[in-house]
């Protein structure tokens, strides 16, 4: 289940390396979203029903079936280790995720952090 009424706030990160102790060592705002850098076709979404929920994340593909953006895998990083977290971050990056059968269409609001400021998730 994607939240329809957050507006994410789309940050790069260096690798998926980098990605994988992010979502496992610190917990984000519901607005926090993230991509690696030279991957920007998979945006990781922070779909944790609150800030003090368990921190599951929705995987999108930004172009999937008729260039639509598809949710193609969720995973609740808080419940990850960085090794498991690292699996399936390097196995979306992959490609691996893509053919997924459960993979549902999505329209995610997307901003950069210049474009988002704050909104009542971050503010
Ligand atoms: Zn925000």
């Amino acid at each position: 289940m994607l939240h329809t009424d957050r507006i994410w706030s789309v940050s790069v990160v260096e690798s998926a390396e980098e990605l994988a102790r992010m979502l496992t060592e610190m917990t984000w705002s519901c607005c926090n979203a993230f991509c690696v850098k030279g991957h920007s076709e998979y945006v990781w979404l922070n779909d944790a029903t609150s800030p003090d929920g368990a921190q599951e994340y929705a995987v999108i593909k930004l172009h999937g079936s008729n260039d639509q953006p598809l949710q193609i895998e969720s995973i609740t990083f808080s419940w990850c280790n960085f090794e498991e977290a690292l699996g399936y971050i390097t196995r979306t990056l992959q490609e691996k995720d893509d053919s997924n059968s459960f993979s549902y269409k999505v329209h995610p609001a997307l901003q950069t952090p210049d474009q988002h400021e704050r909104c009542s998730h971050c503010a």
